[in-house]
């Protein structure tokens, strides 16, 4: 990849107009942040999607955006209780270009505990706006809105199209949010995608590690307790199964390592988790007081967590799992089991020629006077859906807040950080839209 050195690289067009027009938004910034952070967009069970809609409708619309709402019928988690609705706004220029869109989730996670601020109050305080959802992704998205809507003022003879979407449920997969967007072809005009996710604002995130979860079942034959003999014992033929992973799979899974710039470190290598183990009788009802009863488990079930890189093969993946349990079927002889697929996403990484990481890249060099580091994340998030099901590969994330903060108690985003990735956006913006007209 060549990057042009910003010494040699012309200044962005409209800087100063810009880094004006979004100084002079600071109160609108903060008070449109909070008001998002005061619509309880819990997911689960997906309250409020409507309510945030209509109010980035109503803003946007008074922005001079077209904007549609777009209910995800027969989608994944999509009830007359809790309609999953999505807001798409778009905004033409005066001449014709390419298509810059902004993609924020509207969800916010559990509360959880050991808050000392009200999660939907709002709060500010020492430059610190507080609320669950602040920094995942309340915060980019007003942040996004601030520094289209200041790109639109200052720069009046702009060319292409400007789109702004809220979507639901990314933090249970996305399916009635992007993905359902991206099936209606709604990212077959659009260029260029941002995500202002928190992923501190002098860092672009290129992509994902890829994910790959299943069920492995083993089998056995229940029996009386007193008698183990008589029957044959799932979870102790599950028991060889996690040794055997312990003894091949998770070394030959550290010993994997990736050239993705994945943060934090660890995620550099392959890893597995296991995400939930049962065997046996299930577990007692609260209500429940007496003892269990004493039965050979014929049934013992895992859910595996696989998280790959870029440089694996999918089917590979798979073919590791199976491998490890044919060489535990070798070793027993009455042990039988069942491998099934839950789901998958593969790895995505956009290229750091693309240009709009090209254009952040320079957006950023010019706000923070210095190059930014390149990231992927461990855990995958909307561009999946992006690049798997919309077919583009030109798309990044890339918001103010800390990650680390996500899902926190008294989760907050920084005004400053705020106001700094707004200004990256908007000069980002002026890269891909304010050039000569072609
Ligand atoms: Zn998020």
């Amino acid at each position: 990849m060549t990057t042009v050195p910003a010494a040699e690289a012309p200044p962005i067009l409209h800087a100063e107009a810009l880094r004006d027009a979004i100084a002079a938004r600071r109160d609108d910034l903060i008070a449109l942040t909070q008001d998002l952070l005061r619509i309880p967009t819990l997911n689960p069970p997906g309250d409020c999607y409507l309510e945030i809609c209509e109010y980035l409708a109503k803003r946007l619309k008074a922005s001079g955006f077209e904007v549609q709402l777009v209910r995800a019928h027969g989608a994944k988690g999509d009830t007359d209780r809790y309609p999953r609705w999505n807001v798409v706004a778009r905004k033409e220029g005066p001449r014709g270009g390419d298509c810059v869109h902004f993609n924020s989730h509207t969800d916010v996670v559990e509360v959880g505990r050991g808050w000392t601020k009200d999660p939907f109050g709002g709060e500010l305080e020492d430059g610190r706006i507080y609320g669950r959802g602040a920094c995942d992704m309340k915060g980019g998205l007003a942040a996004s809105i601030i520094a289209v809507e200041a790109f639109i003022a200052a720069v009046p003879d702009w060319g292409g199209a400007i789109e702004i979407s809220g979507t639901v449920d990314e933090e249970s997969g996305g399916y009635a949010g992007v993905a359902y967007l991206a099936e209606k072809g709604f990212y077959q005009n659009v260029q260029h995608v941002i995500i202002p996710e928190p992923l501190n604002p002098d860092r672009i995130c290129l992509g994902h590690r890829g994910v790959w979860w299943a069920e492995i079942e083993t089998f056995g034959e229940i029996a009386h307790g007193s008698m183990p003999f008589l029957g044959d014992c799932a979870v102790r033929h599950m028991g060889a199964v996690i040794n055997e992973m312990e003894e091949t799979l998770f070394p030959a899974l550290f010993a994997k390592t990736t050239d993705m710039p994945v943060v934090p470190e660890g995620a550099r290598h392959s890893t597995m988790n296991i995400n939930s183990l049962h065997g046996g009788l299930p577990e007692p009802g609260k209500d429940e007081t007496g003892f269990p009863s004493a039965c050979v488990p014929d049934s013992a079930r895992m859910i595996i967590d696989r998280r790959y890189l870029i440089e694996e093969d999918p089917e590979e993946v798979k073919a590791e799992i199976r491998a490890v349990l044919e060489r535990v079927k070798s070793k027993r002889e009455t042990f039988t089991y069942a491998l099934r697929e839950m789901w998958g996403v593969p790895p995505t990484m956009t290229d750091k020629a693309a240009p709009v990481v090209q254009s952040v890249h320079r957006a950023i060099e010019a706000t923070y006077g210095r190059a930014p580091d390149y990231v992927v994340s461990p855990g995958t998030y909307d561009q999946k859906h992006i690049a798997r099901i919309g077919k583009l590969h030109n798309c990044i994330a890339y918001g103010p807040g800390i990650l680390d903060l996500a899902h926190k108690p008294d989760e907050w985003v920084g005004v400053e950080d705020m106001l700094r990735s707004a200004e990256v956006m908007a000069l980002a913006l002026a890269e891909l839209l304010a050039g000569p007209a072609a």
